[in-house]
């Protein structure tokens, strides 16, 4: 009987215990607290079960006994399926957790709320928590999107329950919420800012800035401007220089307090581009106030230079700085506008290399046509030579009398036969030269033998346009080379010079010794040459004239396949010069 009572207590206290894990499963309704309970419940059975034990010891039956460590095997294994429970959950909510990281809104809230507790940290053990908290009333009162935010116990501000409220936030609701925390940060400054040197309270908070995650970074951009870069200058102002200040910026959204500090949140209100402007405008008229030679503008300028990196590639990303008055951040811009500058020049290079290969597409169609060429004349110059002689047969009476109509009209044939045997000829020299034969064929000779030659040939061409030929050989010059064919190259420069030029012009054909090579030069006083054409104008069948377009490219195949050079200058209205360069010698 003397158990009786003991085992009662241990009966109750077990209820109440009971009672207890009941009413937090109410609160949290968790599974593993529900496993819980379940232990707990069976607890005060056991208690009954003693009891029963000691007052009808005799009465029950020897089995009855299992009943106890039943129970106890049960508790156990509920115990356990609590703990289970309980880990699994705390894992759930630690991946939740991280999902609600992941979420913008909710990083900013807690990134707005870790600066709101660096000073909040620092300002409570000057002046008590108490005026805190009446501030963040304050702002709750004129911001409703901070509600739910309070200070909890452990003096730090808790924004948990807002979390809550908002679920996920929109774009324009984010421009709101930064609102709303830069009021909070203005007034925690603002209080701080009366105890500790501004400078001070700069270098503390820029170290809480540099913490901040790169996709936030952005909305605080606002803030590191006024607070961090422009605010130290104005806390430090003279009472005559910050009136002066206030008057003169008047920019809508901003707005300077009668200490220096900056309230620039109603800023959020207006886009980015717009916020930009207004920290311009700001920041011209202070310089207008305040500056002196340049002073505040290099000290403005190291604030920027000292800016934690996360914010700096902020502003450098969007270009921002371009913007800046004259003399902030000068060497940046230069900076920048030299990467512009380089992606110019790559847009540039872009543009050459693709008319280069459109080129060079086009040069492989030259190569085709006049492979093409080259076939298709030596088909025509056969039958040409059949026809030739049968007409000359038929011209001089050899296969019959002819009357003098008939011979006329055959002199011409005969002519136009030569013409174009001529034509068929030339296009047959532009495909490469055979060096083997030219190696043969090669000699040296004076070069003023071949200009004479050439002079006599195109003399009347020239009288009949009235144009003076000038000429100055050297008298010894010589060329080591295929007479025939240089002689030809430069008859068809000398008769371009005349084509090309109007009555009356003017025409020099020069020649000198230069080291081992003749220099031959063909000017002349003709309407000249465009830039574009220059490269072209040496390119088989290139002719803007309605010619056949070979004068120059034979010219080229000739001088270049006696490995010498040939180029020309030109000025569109006043005239070409070409130049060759060929070996004087073996
Ligand atoms: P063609 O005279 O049959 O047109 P060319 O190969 O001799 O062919 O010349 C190619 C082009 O080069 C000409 O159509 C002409 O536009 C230009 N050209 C050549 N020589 C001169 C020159 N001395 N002055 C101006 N343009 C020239």
């Amino acid at each position: 009987m003397n158990a009786f009572l003991p085992v009662m207590l241990n009966f109750f206290m077990s209820l109440i215990i009971l009672f207890i894990a009941i009413k937090v499963y109410n609160i949290y309704r968790r599974k593993y607290l529900l496993w819980f309970v379940f232990a707990l419940f069976l607890i005060p059975l056991l208690f009954l079960y003693s009891l029963i034990e000691i007052l009808y010891l005799s009465k029950i039956s020897p089995y009855a006994i299992v009943a106890y460590p039943a129970i106890i095997i049960v508790v156990e294994i509920a115990t356990i399926m609590a703990q289970k429970n309980l880990f699994s959950s705390l894992k759930t909510e630690e991946a939740e957790e991280y999902k609600l990281l992941l979420r913008e809104d909710i990083a900013l809230i807690r990134a707005f709320e870790k600066i709101a507790n660096y000073f909040i940290g620092r300002i409570s053990t000057l002046i008590g928590i108490k005026n805190i908290e009446d501030v963040l009333e304050e702002c709750i009162e004129s911001y409703p999107i901070l509600t739910g935010c309070y200070i909890g116990m452990d003096e730090k501000l808790k924004t948990r329950a807002m979390e809550e409220n908002i679920g996920e936030i929109k774009e324009e609701n984010m421009e709101r919420l930064c609102e709303a925390f830069s009021y909070l940060l203005t007034k925690l400054i603002d209080l701080y800012a009366a105890f500790v040197p501004y400078r001070e309270i700069v270098e503390g908070v820029e170290k809480e800035i540099s913490k901040i995650e790169g996709k936030i970074i952005k909305y605080f951009i606002p803030f590191v401007l006024f607070k961090i870069v422009l605010e130290p200058f104005l806390r430090e102002c003279k009472s005559d220089e910050l009136k002066s200040l206030r008057l003169a910026i008047d920019i809508k959204g901003i707005y300077i307090n009668r200490k220096g500090g900056i309230e620039y949140h109603k800023i959020y209100r207006y886009d980015v581009a717009a916020r930009e402007k207004k920290f311009v405008k700001f920041l011209e008229r202070m310089l207008t106030v305040l500056g002196k030679k340049g002073e505040l503008e290099k000290n403005i300028t190291e604030i920027f230079r000292k800016l934690p990196n996360n914010v700096k590639e902020e502003i450098y990303r969007y270009e921002f700085i371009k913007k800046l008055p004259r003399g902030i951040l000068d060497e940046e811009k230069i900076v920048l506008m030299s990467k512009e500058k380089l992606i110019e020049e790559l847009i540039d290079r872009k543009k050459k290399l693709e008319e280069a290969y459109a080129r060079l597409a086009e040069a492989k169609l030259d190569k085709m046509k006049s492979n093409f060429v080259d076939i298709i004349a030596h088909e025509i110059k056969t039958p040409l030579t059949s026809i030739k002689t049968y007409t000359d047969l038929i011209r001089k009476g050899k296969l019959g009398r002819i009357n003098k109509l008939q011979k006329e009209k055959l002199d011409k044939v005969a002519k136009n036969i030569d013409r174009l045997t001529k034509l068929i000829d030339d296009m047959l020299q532009i495909p490469s030269i055979d060096s083997k034969e030219l190696e043969l064929r090669k000699e040296i000779f004076y070069v003023k033998d071949i200009i004479n030659k050439i002079l006599d040939d195109i003399d009347e061409m020239a009288k009949e346009k009235k144009q003076k030929i000038e000429v100055n050989v050297e008298k010894q010059l010589t060329i080591f080379g295929d007479k025939n064919l240089i002689e030809k190259a430069i008859k068809n420069i000398v008769t371009n010079a005349i084509k090309y030029t109007p009555e009356g012009g003017k025409i020099f054909i020069t020649a000198n010794n230069e080291g081992s090579y003749a220099h031959i030069s063909i000017k002349d006083t003709g309407k000249g040459i465009e830039k574009d054409d220059i490269e072209k104008i040496f390119e088989p069948f290139y002719s803007k004239e309605g010619g056949i377009g070979l004068g120059l490219a034979i010219a080229k195949n000739v001088v270049e396949s006696h490995g010498g050079k040939i180029w020309v200058e030109s000025v569109v209205g006043k005239g070409s010069n070409f130049h060759i360069l060929l070996r004087r010698e073996k």
